[in-house]
């Protein structure tokens, strides 16, 4: 889950992070109400779930109140790389000496977390990162013993020579792994982490994502979702208890099981064709899942055909069935559905659907070929 950049420095800085003064507005006259507070230049910056505002004209500065609300009244319903903008940031504009990064992500390779710093900060460093690596420095955290004094302590040497501006990033860099401890985050962020012509160390940026899976323990972080930002077949999805990843493809996927869903996908992948979603309907799958399931996917005008991939176990084939049937009544279905039913009451499955117009397949892989073939159909016949 993504948080907005004023809700992860209100994290942060519970913790101990110092960032520049700021507010969040939603219209351009409270923009200017704080401009006047602030009385200094500000930073008027987007609060929008995504990266490289800067560069998208999402964080502009201004020189006067005035300005400050000129800014905003642009910057407010403005569509930002697909999110419309509705809050706004004020931040009390700082003078930049350096930009450094700092960051701790979750690395699948070591199976833990790792912090990156770099000096050369700011807006380009995606391009560092591909251009330069050498100027990331990397950590390798050892969960048990969490990131040691000397370990912070070196990496920002790494940053700065300067011993007392090193001694403040030294602090934040323990209060940033503290910050992606508790939060249960799998990013936590500042780009960028300046200093200041005065000799200040000061974020003012932050990013913090959090491990969707530990948001069942951590209410309050959950309630610090919005929602507007997020994919609305997705929302609706989760509310329902399923599982569902829109993708690119047109082969919508409705499987059981999160192992079998992904095998689908590559299988799919594997005979040419594209899947349009993730979508794992779980273990005990009653009816009203499977028509949530097709309601989702249908929504997806993307989507050529449909491939319904059961085991039952626990999930009973006929439940499946039923559900399939049931969606097909209350609505027309135009894409054609491909099912492969095996498990639990897979007998009695094909017999409810033996009816209906839908394909029915015995293994994975016939399944497979079918829905692709169908979908590729369907794509020549538009
Ligand atoms: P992002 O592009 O979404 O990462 O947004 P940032 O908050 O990181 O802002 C982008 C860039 O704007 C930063 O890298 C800075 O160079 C610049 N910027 C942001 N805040 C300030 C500020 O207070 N003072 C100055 N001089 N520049 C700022
Ligand atoms: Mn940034």
């Amino acid at each position: 889950m993504k948080i907005h950049e004023y809700q992860a420095r209100e994290i942060m800085a519970r913790a101990g992070v110092p960032f520049s003064r700021g507010r969040v507005a939603t219209t351009p006259e409270e923009v200017e109400i704080i401009g006047k507070e602030f009385g200094v230049p500000v930073v008027v910056k987007a609060q929008v779930h995504v990266g490289g505002r800067g560069k998208a004209g999402g964080v502009k500065i201004a020189k006067s109140p005035e300005e400050a609300k000129q800014v905003a009244s642009q910057m407010l319903g403005m569509n930002l790389k697909g999110l419309i903008v509705k809050k706004v940031l004020v931040s009390e504009c700082i003078d930049i000496a350096s930009e450094a990064y700092l960051g701790v992500i979750v690395d699948r390779k070591s199976k833990r977390p790792v912090m990156m710093v770099s000096g050369a900060g700011g807006v380009e460093i995606e391009e560092v990162a591909k251009q330069t690596p050498e100027k990331i420095h990397k950590l390798t955290i050892d969960p048990l013993f969490g990131l040691r004094s000397f370990e912070a302590r070196d990496l920002s040497f790494k940053l700065y020579s300067d011993g007392a501006i090193a001694a403040k990033a030294t602090k934040v860099l323990q209060q940033l792994y503290q910050v992606f401890l508790s939060c249960d985050a799998s990013l936590v962020e500042i780009n960028p982490f300046v200093t200041t012509p005065k000799g200040e160390a000061i974020a003012l940026d932050a990013k913090i994502n959090i491990d969707d899976n530990a948001l069942s323990r951590r209410p309050d972080i959950e309630a610090l979702r919005d929602l507007e930002e997020e994919v609305p077949a997705e929302v609706k999805a989760r509310k329902k208890d399923l599982t569902f990843i829109r993708l690119e493809g047109n082969i919508g996927c409705v499987v059981n099981g999160a192992g079998l869903a992904m095998a689908t996908m590559d299988l799919v992948k594997l005979y040419g064709g594209e899947p349009a979603n993730f979508l794992d309907i779980g273990g005990s799958s009653n009816p009203e899942k499977v028509t949530t399931a097709m309601e989702i996917i249908l929504e997806d005008q993307n989507v050529k055909a449909i491939l319904f991939n059961i085991f039952g176990g626990i999930t009973r084939c006929d439940d499946v069935a039923n559900g399939l049937v049931e969606s097909l009544s209350k609505r027309e279905v135009r894409v054609p559905i491909v099912i492969r039913l095996a498990g639990t009451n897979e007998e009695k499955g094909r017999q409810i659907l033996a009816k209906s117009r839908i394909v029915s397949a015995v293994s994975m892989s016939e399944a497979v070929k079918k829905v692709v073939a169908l979908a590729q159909e369907g794509r020549e016949a538009r």
